[in-house]
C-alpha cells in the first residue's frame, strides 16, 4: 500500500533545505509556491499519492560546465555554464540564459522552477528550464562577447534543440549575444532550426517579441487596475531598471496616458517629477542599447530630474510600480514606503523581484500584486509563438501579434482570478500570487499524473 506525502510545510520545506544546502534563492521560491500549493492539494488524494510536490520540486536534470575564452589581451579566461531542465511535462523546455556576476546553480534552479509554472499560465505548449553563466558582459568589447558566446554554446549546443529545449535572452543576453550564439549553433549543427527565440527579425525572430514582456507586464496592471474599475490614464508609476523590460514598460505605461517617474540601474535611481516623456525614452534607449552607459547620465542630460546614488525608488509616491530589474531588488522596507505612500498595484517585470516579507505587506494592506510568474508572462508567450513562427516557417505581422499578447496577458489575469479570488469583502481582494501558483502548477501536476511514476 503506498503511503501519501501528508507533512506539514514546514517538514517539506526541511526536506527542501537539507537537498539543496545554501540555494537560498531556489529555497526561497518553492516556499513561495508551496505555501499555495499546500491548500490546493490538501484534499486531493491523488496528488500526495503520486508524491508530485516532491517530484516538481526536483529539476529533471542540471548540466553545468566550464566555458573558455580569450580575452582582447589574450589572456585566457574561464568561466562556469548552467542549463537547468527543470520539467517538460507540458512542453520542451523553455527559458532564458543570464550573463552577470551573480548568476549561481541556486539562482538558475529558482529561475527555472519560476518558469515552469510562467509557462504553464500562458496556456502554451512549453516546459521550464533556465541558464546562464558568472560571465560579466559589462566593459566587454563586441570580440570578447562573441569569443564567450561561441564557446558557450559549443558545449550548449549538444543538450538543446527546437523539441529539446528553447533557451532565450535574459539579464546581460540580448539581440547580440543570442545572434553570436544563434550562429555558433547553426556553424556547429548544420541546421538552420528554431532553437533560440528572441532572434533578429531578420534570421527567424518573431515581431513584438522584444516588446512583449514589458508591454504584457503593463497589460497585466491594466487588468488588474480594470478589475477595480481603474485605469491607468492619469496613474504615476515609479519603475525600477532600464533595460528591455524597464524600457518597454516606461514606453507603453506613458502611451496609454500614464506618467513614468522613476528608472534605475545597478548604481542608483533617476527620479523626474516631470515624467519621462517619448524624447526623453527614446535617449535613454540609445544610452543604454547603444552607447551601453549609465543610468546617471540622465540627470545631466535633462535638469529636471536627481539621480540617487546606490539607491533604489520604491520611496517616491506613486500610484503603480513595476519592479522590472532583478530579483530581491524590493525588500520589506521598500514595500511599507509603497504602501504609506498609497501605492494602488504591484506588478512585477522582473523575476521575484520582491522578497518573501515585502509580498506580505502587500498582502497586509490588499492592495493589488501581480507576481513576475504572471506579469511577466507575456515575453515567453511571444517566445512561445516565435517557436511556432519558425516551425510553420512564416512570419507573423505586429498587429497580429500584438492582439494575441493582449488576449494572452487577459486570460493570465483571469486564471488567476479564478483560482485567486478571495470572496470576503466589498472588494472581492484578488491574491494574484495564490491564483498563478496553483494555475500554473495544475496543469503541471496533471500531465505528470497522466504519464505515471517517471
Ligand atoms: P537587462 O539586462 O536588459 O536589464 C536589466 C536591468 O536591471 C539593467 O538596468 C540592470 O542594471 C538592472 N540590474 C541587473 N542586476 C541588478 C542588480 N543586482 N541591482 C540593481 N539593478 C540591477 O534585463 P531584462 O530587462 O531582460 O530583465 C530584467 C528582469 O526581467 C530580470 O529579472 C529578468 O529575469 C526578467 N524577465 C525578462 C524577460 C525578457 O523578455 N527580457 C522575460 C521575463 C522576465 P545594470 O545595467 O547596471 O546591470
Amino acid at each position: 500500500m503506498a503511503v501519501s506525502d501528508h507533512v506539514s510545510l514546514d517538514e517539506f520545506m526541511e526536506g527542501v533545505k537539507k537537498r539543496n544546502p545554501g540555494q537560498e534563492e531556489f529555497i526561497q521560491a518553492v516556499r513561495e509556491v508551496s505555501q499555495d500549493i499546500f491548500d490546493f492539494i490538501e484534499d486531493k488524494e491523488e496528488y500526495h499519492e503520486a508524491q508530485i510536490l516532491r517530484r516538481i520540486v526536483e529539476p529533471d536534470r542540471i548540466v553545468s560546465f566550464r566555458v573558455c575564452w580569450e580575452d582582447d589581451n589574450h589572456n585566457v579566461r574561464v568561466q562556469r555554464g548552467w542549463r537547468v531542465q527543470n520539467n517538460n511535462a507540458i512542453g520542451p523546455y523553455k527559458g532564458g540564459i543570464r550573463f552577470h556576476p551573480t548568476v549561481n546553480e541556486s539562482v538558475l534552479k529558482f529561475l527555472a522552477f519560476e518558469q515552469t509554472f510562467k509557462n504553464s499560465l500562458t496556456g502554451l505548449p512549453m516546459g521550464g528550464g533556465k541558464g546562464g553563466s558568472n560571465f560579466n558582459p559589462r566593459g566587454k568589447s563586441d570580440s570578447e562577447v562573441m569569443r564567450f558566446c561561441q564557446s558557450f554554446m559549443t558545449e550548449l549546443c549538444r543538450h538543446i534543440g527546437p523539441d529539446v529545449d528553447v533557451p532565450a535572452g535574459d539579464i546581460g543576453v540580448g539581440s547580440r549575444e543570442i545572434g553570436y550564439m544563434f550562429g555558433q549553433y547553426k556553424r556547429i549543427t548544420n541546421r538552420w532550426e528554431g532553437v533560440l527565440t528572441g532572434k533578429g527579425q531578420e534570421y527567424g525572430g518573431s515581431k513584438m517579441r522584444p516588446e512583449a514582456t514589458g508591454y504584457g507586464a503593463v497589460y497585466f496592471l491594466c487588468n488588474m487596475l480594470r478589475h477595480r474599475d481603474e485605469e491607468i490614464d492619469g496613474k504615476t508609476a515609479i519603475i525600477s531598471g532600464s533595460g528591455n523590460v524597464a524600457l518597454h514598460a516606461a514606453e507603453k505605461f506613458r502611451q496609454l496616458g500614464g506618467k513614468v517617474l522613476t528608472l534605475s540601474d545597478s548604481d542608483g535611481f533617476i527620479h523626474d517629477p516631470d515624467g519621462i516623456d517619448e524624447e526623453k525614452l527614446e535617449w535613454i534607449k540609445d544610452l543604454k542599447m547603444n552607447r551601453r552607459g549609465r543610468i546617471s547620465e540622465y540627470a545631466n542630460e535633462f535638469s529636471s530630474a536627481e539621480f540617487h546614488e546606490g539607491k533604489r525608488p520604491w520611496h517616491v509616491e506613486a500610484d503603480c510600480a513595476l519592479p522590472c530589474a532583478t530579483q530581491n531588488e524590493l525588500e520589506e522596507e521598500g514595500a511599507k514606503a509603497l504602501v504609506d505612500n498609497g501605492v494602488l498595484a504591484v506588478a512585477e517585470g522582473a523575476n521575484m523581484p520582491s522578497t518573501l516579507d515585502a509580498v506580505e505587506v502587500f498582502h497586509d494592506a490588499k492592495i493589488m500584486y501581480g507576481p513576475g510568474k504572471a506579469a511577466n508572462a507575456g515575453g515567453v508567450a511571444v517566445s512561445g509563438l516565435e517557436m511556432s513562427q519558425n516551425s510553420e516557417r512564416i512570419s507573423w505581422q505586429h498587429e497580429r501579434l500584438h492582439d494575441m499578447l493582449t488576449e494572452l496577458m487577459g486570460d493570465i489575469h483571469d486564471k488567476c482570478v479564478e483560482y485567486g479570488e478571495i470572496d470576503d469583502g466589498p472588494d472581492n481582494y484578488v491574491d494574484y500570487v495564490k491564483g498563478a501558483n496553483v494555475a500554473g502548477f495544475k496543469k503541471v501536476a496533471d500531465a505528470m499524473l497522466a504519464f505515471g511514476v517517471i
